[in-house]
């Protein structure tokens, strides 16, 4: 892989493990020239079903949507990437195990929502407020209330 800093063709893998559970690989890799370091993550690439969005048309899953969108809701809450990408693999399993070819954006919302709520409150409260689209206040504080207990 070609070093992201000075363009070197040759990098070197320092340290490789295995991340969310054996599903991707994290590398630290080293420019054999500048000596800036790196991460990748490897996993694989496996067909997703397509999304069916609220106004009837199809888009691609796209998992870069999906990330940001965690990571909008995780904002300055203590988890981890780790933790995260961890999230993102169990919606896209969830997603394949569906053996759907296409499936709803409510459907990938609510899968966020679920793996949110066992990471972080504060975001899946953050995540739900926006993709539920709660229809009162009240409603919301039953939400908050019911996370209380
Ligand atoms: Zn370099």
């Amino acid at each position: 892989m070609h070093c992201p800093f000075c363009g070197m063709q040759d990098t070197k893998v320092i340290d490789s493990r295995l991340v969310a559970e054996g599903a991707s690989v994290r590398r630290r890799r080293e420019c054999t020239d500048c000596k800036e370091r790196f991460t990748t993550f490897e996993t694989a690439e496996l067909i997703m079903p397509r999304v069916i969005k609220t106004d009837g048309t199809r888009e691609p899953f796209n998992e870069d949507k999906l990330r940001s969108g965690l990571h909008r809701a995780l904002e300055k809450r203590p988890v981890s990437i780790e933790a995260t990408e961890q999230a993102i693999n169990n919606v896209k399993s969830s997603l394949r195990a569906t053996g759907e070819r296409e499936v709803t954006s409510q459907e990938i919302g609510a899968l966020v929502m679920e793996n949110l709520k066992a990471l972080d409150k504060v975001a899946y409260i953050r995540f739900a407020s926006v993709y539920r689209a709660f229809d009162d206040i009240r409603e919301f504080g039953e939400e908050i209330a019911r996370l209380n207990d």
